[in-house]
C-alpha cells in the first residue's frame, strides 16, 4: 500500500496543479538531485513573436512566410503555431499541404501547390538545401540574440528565405531554478532542439550547468539514458513531441500540461497543469517533506 504520507503529498501536489500520477513519481522527485529542461515551450514561453524575415527577391518575405506557415498548419510545435498566427495576422493566404513528414524538434518537410517545401532549423534544412545564399551567415549571427531564434524555409531543394522569431524565459524560470536548486538539485542540464547560439544565451542567462543544442528526440533520450546509469536519479521536463522519448525513459518525467502535447503528458509521471514552471519546485518540496514522513 501507498503510505498516508505520500497520499496527501499527492493531493498537496494536486490543489497546486500538478497531478502525480503514482506514489513512486513522488518518492522518487524527493530523491533527484539532477534536472533536464527542454528549452522552447518548458523554459520559455514559448509564445514566439515573429521580428524579422530574409528571402529571396524571387520570392520575396510574404511568400516566404505563406509557404512556411501553409506546411505549418499540419503542425503542433509552438513555433509551428507561432509561424500560422504570424502569417494570419498579415492576412495571407495559406494553401493545404500534402505528404507532411514532421521530424521532432527539428522541422518539416511536405507539398505545398506542387512544390517541395522545408522548413525548421539550420542543420534540418541545409540538409537537403547545400546551397546557401549570401544572407545565411550574417542571419545566423544573429541567432542567440534577444532571444531571437531562426526558422529556416527552402523550396525544391534551395534556401528561399528565414523567419526569425523572438521567444521569452518565463516569468516564473529564474524563480523556479532558484527554488529548485534550494530544494537540493545539483545540475540543471537543457536539451533543446534549437541552434546552439540560441541555446547558448538563454543557458547563460539563466545559469544552467550544461546544455546540449540541436538535439533530436533520440538525443534527448539518450542523455537521459546515460545520467541513469552512472547512477543518479533524473527528472527531464518537457512539453512537445521531440521531449517524450525523454519523459518516458526518466525516473520523473514531467510535462508542461497545459500548452503541450498530449504524448508528452502520456509519456510523463507528473503533469503541471498549469502553465507555471514555479509549481515543479513547490511539487519538490511537498515530495521531500512527505517522503521524511513516510520512511
Ligand atoms: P526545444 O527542444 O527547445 O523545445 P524544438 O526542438 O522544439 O526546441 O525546436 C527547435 C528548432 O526546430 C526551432 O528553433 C525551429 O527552428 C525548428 N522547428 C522544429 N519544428 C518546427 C516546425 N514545425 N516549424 C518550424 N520550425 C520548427
Ligand atoms: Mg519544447
Amino acid at each position: 500500500a501507498v503510505p498516508v504520507a505520500i497520499v496527501s503529498g499527492m493531493s498537496s501536489c494536486a490543489r497546486r496543479g500538478v497531478l502525480v500520477k503514482d506514489g513512486r513519481a513522488l518518492e522518487q522527485l524527493a530523491q533527484a538531485h539532477t534536472l533536464f529542461f527542454d528549452k522552447t515551450g518548458t523554459l520559455t514561453s514559448g509564445r514566439a513573436r515573429l521580428v524579422a524575415i530574409e528571402s529571396d527577391p524571387a520570392f520575396g518575405p510574404d511568400e516566404v512566410l505563406r509557404l512556411a506557415a501553409s506546411l505549418d498548419q499540419a503542425c503542433k510545435h509552438v513555433l509551428a503555431e507561432a509561424v500560422v498566427s504570424a502569417a494570419r495576422e498579415r492576412g495571407l493566404c495559406l494553401s493545404l499541404p500534402t505528404r507532411v513528414e514532421e521530424a521532432a524538434g527539428a522541422g518539416v518537410r511536405g507539398i505545398v501547390q506542387g512544390q517541395a517545401i522545408v522548413v525548421g532549423n539550420f542543420p534540418f534544412v541545409s540538409e537537403t538545401a547545400p546551397t546557401l545564399p549570401a544572407w545565411v551567415p550574417a542571419f545566423l549571427r544573429r541567432l542567440g540574440f534577444d532571444g531571437v531564434t531562426g526558422v529556416f524555409v527552402s523550396v525544391e531543394g534551395r534556401i528561399c528565405g528565414g523567419l526569425q522569431f523572438a521567444d521569452e524565459i518565463r516569468p516564473d524560470t529564474p524563480r523556479a531554478l532558484r527554488l529548485l536548486r534550494k530544494a537540493g538539485v545539483t545540475r540543471i542540464t537543457m536539451l533543446t532542439g534549437d541552434h546552439r547560439e540560441v541555446a547558448e544565451t538563454f543557458g547563460a542567462v539563466l545559469g544552467v550547468d550544461a546544455l546540449c543544442a540541436e538535439q533530436k528526440p533520440a538525443d534527448k533520450l539518450a542523455a537521459i539514458e546515460a545520467t541513469r546509469a552512472a547512477g543518479r536519479i533524473v527528472i527531464m521536463v518537457g512539453d512537445g513531441v521531440n521531449d517524450a522519448p525523454a519523459l518516458q525513459a526518466a525516473d520523473v518525467g514531467v510535462a508542461m500540461g497545459a500548452r503541450g502535447v498530449a504524448a508528452a503528458s502520456e509519456a510523463a509521471d507528473v503533469v503541471l497543469l498549469v502553465d507555471r514552471l514555479d509549481r515543479l519546485a513547490d511539487a519538490l518540496l511537498i515530495a521531500i517533506r512527505a517522503r521524511r514522513i513516510a520512511v
